[in-house]
């Protein structure tokens, strides 16, 4: 029986926490109350007991082979969602580049570079900001394009030029930056980076949000400092981040050395030295991950997601790979539908920018092209109206960012064809309305 058939079954677009796959729910809720013949729920064990351990190293051998993360890189879990990060990141590199530059100068004026391409990069920026760091925002999409509809060319960054006024002046005062930072799928502007940046000095660490695209399509982890994601959007329940990390940037910030001292608790060295194990760990929903990590490298489960798209019928045809193939036919058909409308407008204008995960559109009754100026009030109360019959229908969280509102679908890894083609037919059937 297709997913739709089933009586009661909800479509969840949220954009996180968001759908898990029906077949990992499933596994968790016949294990629940007997984790592997040990007669306890995986959340009684001791975090410190074998089959919790044995747990805690699988689901990072899981996400580096989907990832195919190198052996000079470290995988760790941590607690506090991506937010903590924001600060985390600050801390932990700004001490690696300290250290490099052998502990001496003020910390205060080592640059941190951020790209800012939507409101997730943004917060970011203000948390370095906040926290005493001499932050460079060395793009601005907003103020490029007005709005965060887009990512300015790579070359037009102030970074990127080495004949630059910023790349020569940072030579003449010996102070590299510690790292530049960017969102590769901002969330609530539904902005995805196509590429990796490349035109930065290479000796300086690529830090990446990839908190709502992680495990979407493959990514060579080799070009980056640091990876890092809540779980709370393609991995699995909120509660843990992944951070993935070069060995070789791995310094605490302490007061000896004139930094600023981390609470341990961000201290990503720590965290490598106790294997993700330094207190206790959030154990459900790291096992609720390793579930999901189990499903993306396993081909039969993801066609019991999938029906039987024919596509998927190849057994090695699985892991990230297999999740991009889905997520670009799935994105396509949706942002094609939204294209032939009359009355639904994509709010990314750079079509190369426009994210695979997060679709966020607006409704107008003023007709494409027209000219005509768009009676705000008016549309808004179609918007409201679209998102209140959609529920009804079953097809739940569509309401944009509070921050931006209009519309927006999340279509992460677990969403099935068959769901956007709900969608799709919902999309046509509001429209007929008017
Ligand atoms: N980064 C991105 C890209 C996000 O989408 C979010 C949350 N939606 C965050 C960071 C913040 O995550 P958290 O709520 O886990 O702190």
């Amino acid at each position: 029986m297709t997913a739709a058939a089933q009586p009661g079954h909800k479509w969840n677009f949220g954009a996180g926490p968001a759908m898990i796959p029906r077949p990992v729910l499933e596994r968790a809720q016949s294990e629940f109350l007997n984790y592997q013949s040990t007669g306890l729920s995986i959340m009684e064990l001791s975090h410190r007991s074998q089959p919790y351990e044995d747990l805690n190293n699988k689901a990072q051998a899981q996400l580096r082979q989907l990832l195919k993360v190198p052996e000079n890189y470290k995988i760790i879990f941590m607690q506090g969602g991506g937010h903590t990060q924001f600060a985390a990141v600050v801390y932990n590199l700004i001490a690696w580049r300290h250290h490099q530059n052998g502990a001496k100068g003020d910390w205060k004026e080592i640059p941190v570079d951020y790209v800012v391409t939507g409101s997730w990069s943004a917060k970011a920026a203000e948390e370095a900001k906040r926290l005493g760091a001499n932050l460079r925002i060395i793009c601005d999409a907003k103020k490029s394009l007005g709005a965060f509809t887009g990512i300015p060319a790579e070359s037009t960054w102030a970074t990127s030029d080495p004949q630059g006024a910023v790349r020569q002046a940072d030579a003449a005062s010996n102070q590299k930056p510690a790292y530049l930072y960017y969102c590769d799928n901002e969330t609530v502007n539904g902005v995805e980076f196509p590429y990796v940046p490349s035109l930065h000095d290479p000796s300086v660490p690529l830090v990446c949000d990839m908190s709502s695209n992680i495990l979407s399509r493959p990514v060579d982890v080799s070009k980056f400092g640091v990876i890092y994601a809540g779980a709370q959007k393609n991995i699995g329940p909120a509660g843990v981040s992944v951070v993935i990390i070069r060995e070789d940037l791995l310094q605490t910030s302490e007061l000896k050395d004139g930094l600023p001292p981390v609470a341990l608790m961000l201290d990503y060295k720590t965290m490598v030295k106790n294997n993700s194990l330094y207190n206790t760990p959030p154990m459900f929903a790291i096992y609720i991950s390793s579930l999901v990590f189990d499903w993306l490298l396993n081909a039969d489960a993801q066609r019991v997601q999938d029906g039987d798209a024919a596509i998927y019928s190849h057994s090695s045809f699985v892991g990230v790979e297999a999740a991009q193939a889905r997520n670009e036919r799935k994105a396509a058909k949706l942002y094609k539908a939204l294209e032939e409308s009359r009355f639904y407008r994509i709010v990314v204008q750079d079509k190369a920018a426009r994210s695979k995960m997060n679709i966020p559109f607006r409704i107008s009754a003023a007709p494409k092209g027209s000219g005509a100026v768009a009676d705000k009030k008016k549309d808004e109360e179609m918007e409201a109206a679209f998102v209140a019959q959609a529920e009804a229908k079953g097809l739940l969280q569509l309401a944009g960012h509070r921050s931006v509102g209009g519309i927006r679908a999340s279509i992460y890894n677990a969403m099935t064809e068959e769901g956007v083609d709900v969608l799709i037919a919902y999309l046509k059937e509001f429209e007929n309305q008017y």
